[in-house]
């Protein structure tokens, strides 16, 4: 395969720059008899969304595959899987396919999660121990199901008694894998944080208490804005529980202050998602966009799905000897953050996609 050069503005740093692509690498010092892909416009790490599940409204690898595909389309090029009830394995075979960074399947409890997606657990005490096997099935993240409707209760209720949680957590860290949680309310939240969690997915339910609590403990939160969207239709279709619906409407009321103060308050924020989760694949320009209406600056709301996600997650962005995943668009981004929606040329592992 003969070397490929690309000219544009990079970002962040916003300086015109050429680069090289050998290998599936980036070089940044000239390679000869490259052939250019682009010569003009803006080039940008690839797209990351950290929070989707490839495989989980799958009935099968095929139609996993297919979500891969509109993700990809859609400029994600990495993937933080956040847990799916199928092995997607034979997908990170696919070099066309984004690199995907599994978390295996949901840890939950019975009925205290969606049907035959997690592994449910009977006793809470079994926790670490199946940490311990999602974490040596995955690629260096573990989802556990933080808080789930009660129907004894008929509100939302923590899955796990705070003792689990901790020892669950070191479990994970011993095996060198990150643990994130699904989390819509309140209570869950201290335990979780205290327990060392690295991520809160939705964090809905975030006080100003439990956010300074995961700015001392480092925690990140994945709010998957577009995803909250979808609380009033929850609480529609749960007539037989006001006091859960209820609850699903005052978090989605008060969601822009929530995630506006974490963000504030200095909590890292990654864009994601929730596609597979209720949500169709292929919108994280939607997310990006809802994070940059919320306050975030645009800047800030674009690497949170690029080059910061990327940084979080272990991969590089365009320097040298980095992996290439490159997008390049004709307009820029950080001028109208629509311009993600037309990238002008997709590459993928050194490969062009588009
Ligand atoms: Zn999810």
């Amino acid at each position: 395969m003969p070397a490929l050069h690309m000219r544009g503005v990079v970002l962040p740093e916003g300086e015109t720059r050429d680069l090289w692509i050998v290998n599936g690498r980036i070089r940044l010092t000239p390679v000869p008899y490259a052939d250019t892909i682009v010569d003009g416009g803006y080039l940008l790490p690839g797209l990351v969304d950290a929070h989707c599940h490839i495989g989980l409204a799958a009935e099968d690898l095929d139609e996993a595959e297919q979500q891969a595909l509109t993700d990809r389309d859609a400029g994600t090029l990495l993937v933080r899987d956040c847990g799916a009830p199928l092995d997607t394995r034979p997908l990170q075979e696919k070099l066309e396919l984004p690199r995907i960074i599994r978390a295996g399947r949901h840890i939950a409890r019975p009925k205290r999660y969606i049907r035959h997606v997690s592994d449910e657990l009977d006793d809470p005490e079994q926790l670490p121990a199946a940490v311990a096997e999602q974490a040596a099935a995955g690629d260096g993240w573990v989802k556990l199901v933080g808080d789930w409707i009660d129907r004894d209760r008929g509100d939302l209720a923590p899955l796990w008694p705070d003792d689990v949680l901790t020892e669950a957590v070191k479990v994970a860290h011993e095996a060198g894998a990150r643990v994130t949680a699904h989390v819509f309310g309140e209570e869950a939240l201290p335990g979780l944080i205290r327990a060392g969690i690295d991520c809160i997915e939705h964090g809905t339910g975030l006080t100003a208490d439990t956010i300074d609590l995961m700015v001392a403990h480092g925690t990140a939160l994945v709010p998957t804005l577009i995803n909250i969207e979808t609380f009033p239709g929850l609480a529609a279709g749960a007539s037989k529980y006001p006091l859960y619906a209820g609850h699903m409407l005052d978090l989605y009321g008060r969601v822009r202050r929530t995630v506006g103060a974490a963000l504030e308050a200095g909590v890292p924020v990654y864009a994601g998602t929730d596609a597979g989760g209720g949500i169709a694949h292929g919108r994280l320009v939607d997310e990006i966009v809802a994070l940059h209406e919320l306050g975030m600056s645009r800047a800030d709301a674009l690497g949170a799905a690029s080059w910061t996600a990327r940084g979080w997650l272990g991969y590089r962005g365009i320097e040298e000897g980095a992996a290439a995943d490159v997008i390049a668009y004709e307009s820029d981004p950080l001028a109208d953050l629509n311009a993600l929606r037309s990238p002008s040329r997709i590459v993928l592992r050194g490969r062009v996609i588009r």
